[in-house]
């Protein structure tokens, strides 16, 4: 018998093997278009039309594969496929034209890969917590553009702002805001695939891949993505190799139409030792801000944290907590749930004894309420100029600058936005404050004097009561 056509009696074998495991539809997707091109003891050559059957197979039906082809010949064979010439993999890495060409990737960039909906059974949303969803998401007009932004991006991953960056102080809500976009994305569709991750793990996980030479894996996996959800960029800073490998996976996924979501303690432009290009991509869709939220919005997120505890906590209690703590929701929420741990124990509670339990999370905020009228008096002080100037309209360096040098401190220490910062100085427009701010980054860098100086102010500011 030529060997074409035992080829072609061992094919129909263990295809036969093959649709007994498999769906009917998976095997008319994945399947029937393999050519089986040689089977030797060891070895057994595929021919595959292009790369995604190629990686699907790989990731997904590797054992039902082996089992099949076992069923028949009674070995263990290894699989090697050729992805048919002309569609071999894609090393597409343009985006409306404006991408860098990305041949300097270290691996094909598989473009064009899609994760075919009703095939990903297999690929639960990574790392998504159920908690965080946008019904347990309070809005207000701290957060109401990141939430807007978030909802756009959950009804229509990859086609409204892509990359969506949020940005801002830590207990603000970020992470809440990415989960949340997950698990919608997930309800809508229950199969697209997305990946929730902080950079401090891609980091982890990119350098146990190179440890273990499993890179390939590594990228075929993020590349795989209908959505990536990547906490706390900042962490990358620094870190030059998953900066680089970071950037290629950004790239193939931009260029697959794919939705990235990504935040950060502080602006794109703001993170110290990010590669420019990097910063470029992710100020290429949208940022958004999220800050201190108000009292009333606060009140409104204890009343809605409320509702999942067992106890009944009164309305003073919480109004007196939200008047309390400020500057993060995470303590605001973990204040609420110690005072409700402690009425279930004890009963009543009078604010005193609050403020009794809540001591150590209360000095914590007073360290951590740096007010601006502070930031100005303490500047204006060492620069020895008027508190009036911090909001006047002089001009002449010596008060312009030090005007600045509280600004930029001021977002420093505060991570109020440029808006409100413009408020509190005299009524300026976001834009100045933002100028003011990158002069002053610009100056320190170059000016050692300036910078001893600046930080001793600092230094002096936390100290102070
Ligand atoms: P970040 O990532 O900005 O540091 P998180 O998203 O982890 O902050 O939020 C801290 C805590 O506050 C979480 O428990 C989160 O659920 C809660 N939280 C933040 N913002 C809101 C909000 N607007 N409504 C309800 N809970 C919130
Ligand atoms: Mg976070």
């Amino acid at each position: 018998m030529p060997a074409n056509d035992q080829i072609e009696i061992l094919w129909n074998h263990v295809s036969a093997h093959l649709r007994s495991s498999v769906s009917a539809d998976s095997y008319t997707r994945w399947f029937a278009s393999l050519k089986l091109l040689s089977a030797g003891d060891d070895a057994v050559r595929f021919r595959v039309p292009d790369s995604i059957h190629q990686l699907w197979i790989e990731m997904n039906y590797l054992p039902v594969l082996q089992s099949a082809f076992g069923a028949v010949t009674g070995l263990r064979h290894q699989f090697v496929f050729e992805v048919e010439s002309g569609l071999a993999t894609t090393e597409n890495g343009k985006v409306n034209g404006a991408w860098q060409p990305v041949a300097e990737a270290p691996a094909p960039v598989e473009a064009a890969v899609r994760v075919f909906e009703d095939e990903a059974e297999k690929v639960p949303g990574e790392g998504l917590s159920p908690a965080l969803t946008f019904e347990n998401f309070v809005v207000g007009a701290s957060n109401q553009f990141a939430h807007a932004a978030a909802l756009a991006v959950a009804q229509k991953p990859g086609r409204s702002y892509n990359p969506l960056f949020f940005y801002g102080g830590s207990g603000l809500g970020k992470t809440h805001l990415m989960h949340a976009i997950g698990t919608s994305v997930r309800e809508n569709k229950p199969r697209a695939k997305v990946i929730y991750i902080t950079s401090e793990e891609f980091t982890n996980q990119f350098i146990h891949a190179l440890q273990t030479n499993s890179i390939a894996r590594f990228r075929k996996r993020f590349r795989l993505a209908d959505v990536l959800l990547i906490d706390d960029v900042h962490f990358l800073a620094g870190k030059e190799r998953s900066q680089e490998e970071f950037f290629h996976t950004f790239n193939a996924l931009l260029d697959g139409h794919k939705q990235i979501v990504l935040c950060s303690d502080r602006p794109p432009g703001e993170i110290k030792d990010l590669e420019n290009r990097l910063v470029t991509r992710f100020e290429w869709g949208q940022t958004a801000e999220l800050t201190q939220p108000d009292e009333e919005t606060r009140l409104a997120i204890l009343r809605k944290r409320a509702e999942s505890l067992e106890v009944e906590v009164p309305a003073y209690l919480m109004e007196f907590i939200a008047s309390r703590i400020s500057t993060s929701i995470r303590r605001l929420q973990g204040a609420l749930v110690r005072v409700a741990s402690w009425i279930s124990l004890h009963g009543r509670m009078t604010p005193e004894a609050a403020e009794e339990l809540l001591r150590d999370l209360l000095a914590h905020e007073a360290k951590n309420v740096m007010t601006i009228d502070r930031i100005q008096k303490g500047v204006a002080a060492n620069f020895d100029i008027r508190l009036a100037d911090m909001t006047g309209r002089k001009r002449p360096v010596a008060i312009a600058r030090p005007r600045q040098i509280a600004m930029y401190l001021a977002r420093e220490l505060t991570g109020l936005s440029y808006q409100e910062l413009g408020t509190a100085f005299g009524g300026r427009d976001h834009g100045t404050v933002m100028h003011a701010c990158r002069t002053i980054e610009r100056l320190v860098k170059e000016d050692a004097a300036l910078r001893f100086r600046i930080s001793s102010i600092e230094t002096q500011l936390r100290r102070a009561p």
